[in-house]
Formats: C-alpha cells, structure tokens, sequence
C-alpha cells in the first residue's frame, strides 16, 4: 500500500487532537465505540508520572488507498531531543495554527526542528469559524516566522490550507467550501513525499520506546530498509556500531486508527513497534544478523532533557 508518514504541529489547544479526531472520522478508520476517554494526545501526562519514557503516539488512517501515518510531537522545550528524533520517522508536516493567536512559543520551537531537518511544512489555519479570527494576519505572522527560523525559499513557498477542525473542513479559502477534510487528505498525498527504502536487509531505527505487561519492552520507529517478520532472528546495534544484544523479533506491530495491531509483516517505510529485544533502546538500530556495523542508521542524538 502507499504511504505517507507525517507529523501535525501545533501550540498547545490550537486544535491538533479535534483534527486528528475528524481525520478519522472522516477517513473512515473511526468508530464511534472505540472513542476512548484517553484521547491520543492525552496518555503522556499518566506515562510520564509512572516514569516510563512513552512518547510513541502514531494515529494511522487510509485515504485514496494511501495509509497516513501521523505521529505526534510533544511541543514542549523539555524534549527537544525527542522531538528531532520523532521528526526524523516522518516526510512532512503540517504546521496548524489558531487564526485568533498566531504562532506562538511551541508552533516556533518544534517548526524550527521541522524546517531544520530540511521538511516543507503545510500550513493549517484552524478556528477560522471564530468571530475573532484574523486569518490574513495570521499567515503573514507564520511567513514572518518562517523568515526568522531561516527557512530556504522551498519551504518558504508552503501551501496554506484554512478551516475549522471544530466543524470538520478546511479549503484552499478563508470561505470554504465547508464540508470536508478532503482538501487536507488531498494536500497531504500531494505534497508529502512517500517514504524512500533504503536497499539491504531489514533495519529500523528505534525513535521511541515503552514498557508492556505483555510483551515486554516495545521500540517503535521507521523501518529503514528490507521486511521484518515475526520470529525473525535481530541484532541490536548502538550508536557507536557495537552489538547490545541479539534476539529474535516476538511481535510487530502497525497502527490502525488510534490503536496498534499486531501484523505478518512490516515493509520499509512504514512506523512499527517492535516487541522481542530486552536491553536495546532508543537510538538503537535493529537490523537483521546479517546487516554490517558500519550501515548504521544515521546518528541520531539519543534522548536529553534539554532545559533550554
Ligand atoms: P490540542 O491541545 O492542540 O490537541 O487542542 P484540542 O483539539 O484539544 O482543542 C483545544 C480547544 O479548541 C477545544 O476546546 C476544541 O474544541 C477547540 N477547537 C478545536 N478546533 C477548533 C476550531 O476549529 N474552532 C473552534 N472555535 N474551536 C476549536
């Protein structure tokens, strides 16, 4: 299947979990009965308290035969680290911005990540349905910003979308037509690149990693190259190329709509969590026996609490 991975920016409550909520909705991947009290923005307040490093939030839906994978950024300063690591699983963006508030510190602080890792943002302005919006001004603030985070002139030339998550559209115009999401799915297919296989064996750089009753430690992140299959025999690999443990993958898992299923098999480009290693973790590459040291995924800080 197609694919697309992507992640949404956005201050917070400028309405980045009520869009996610339509996209699926709208994508057809919602049903009303799974509609969790835990919403997907919401479970990393309770993980961060039992002090589990979780930051793995993928809703994933299918638009026109594409699956759109969207992983959520924490948009706090305190987890700068993960933030890059996080953007480095996806292609695109979209930057979504409150048309009464503008850009404010978050919108800032992830974009500039995004822009830095060389990613062309979509612009979203949200709320428009507020008396108080101020659209036109709004975009020439994000331009400005944009500007300012020494943005190149590709990503300067982003395309904007405008709507209302609350009453599920957004078009190319302020005035609509107010009925659907399909300019965005349209937008996304368009305009975000799929994600490019590298050749070789199976690798896949964990981004994120968590703790499950069942199954044990979990890393989720992209699979760089080749196919991971269950029972498949792995490696773990750190940073520096030395082997932290061999093992055997136990169970893969995809996400479909706001929750993970288990799968037969995981193909490049597409964001898994893997179950089956004990001691690898984040910035760890998994990869077959057979994948040499030195193809290493690209190094990637591992997780700081940066206080800036
Ligand atoms: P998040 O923090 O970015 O996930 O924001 P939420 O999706 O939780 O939204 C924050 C608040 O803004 C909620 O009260 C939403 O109902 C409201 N909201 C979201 N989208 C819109 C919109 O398009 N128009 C208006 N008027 N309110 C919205």
């Amino acid at each position: 299947m197609n694919l697309r991975n992507i992640a949404i920016i956005a201050h917070v409550d400028h309405g980045k979990t009520t869009l996610i909520d339509v996209l699926l909705k709208q994508s057809g991947a919602f049903r009303d009965n799974q509609r969790t009290e835990e919403r997907m923005m919401d479970s990393n307040d309770i993980e961060r308290e039992r002090g589990i490093t979780i930051l793995a939030k993928v809703t994933s839906l299918v638009w026109k035969d594409t699956r759109i994978n969207i992983v959520d950024t924490p948009g706090h300063a305190d987890f700068g680290g993960e933030v890059e690591r996080i953007l480095h699983m996806v292609d695109g963006v979209i930057l979504l911005v409150d048309a009464a508030e503008g850009p404010m510190p978050q919108t800032k602080f992830v974009l500039g990540k995004a822009l830095k890792l060389g990613l062309k943002p979509i612009v979203a302005i949200n709320k428009i349905d507020k008396p108080e919006q101020r659209a036109d001004e709004v975009l020439d603030e994000v331009f400005d910003l944009f500007a300012a985070l020494d943005a190149n002139e590709d990503q300067l030339d982003f395309p904007v979308l405008y709507g209302s998550a609350k009453q599920e559209w957004m078009a190319l115009e302020p005035n609509g037509p107010q009925d659907s999401m399909d300019p965005l799915f349209d937008m996304v297919l368009d305009k975000v690149s799929p994600p490019e296989a590298q050749p070789g064996d199976f690798r896949i750089l964990a981004t994120t990693i968590e703790s499950d009753p069942f199954l044990g430690r979990i890393l989720t992140g992209r699979i760089v190259s080749g196919t991971a299959l269950p029972n498949m025999p792995i490696k773990a690999l750190s940073r520096d190329g030395s082997v932290v443990e061999n093992g055997r993958i136990s169970k893969i898992l995809a996400f479909r709509g706001l929750e993970r299923q288990p799968i037969e098999k995981g193909e490049a480009g597409d964001i898994v969590a893997i179950a089956g290693l004990t001691k690898a973790t984040v910035a760890d590459t998994l990869c077959a026996p057979s994948v040499n040291e030195s193809l290493q995924a690209q190094p990637i800080d591992p997780p700081t609490l940066s206080m800036t």
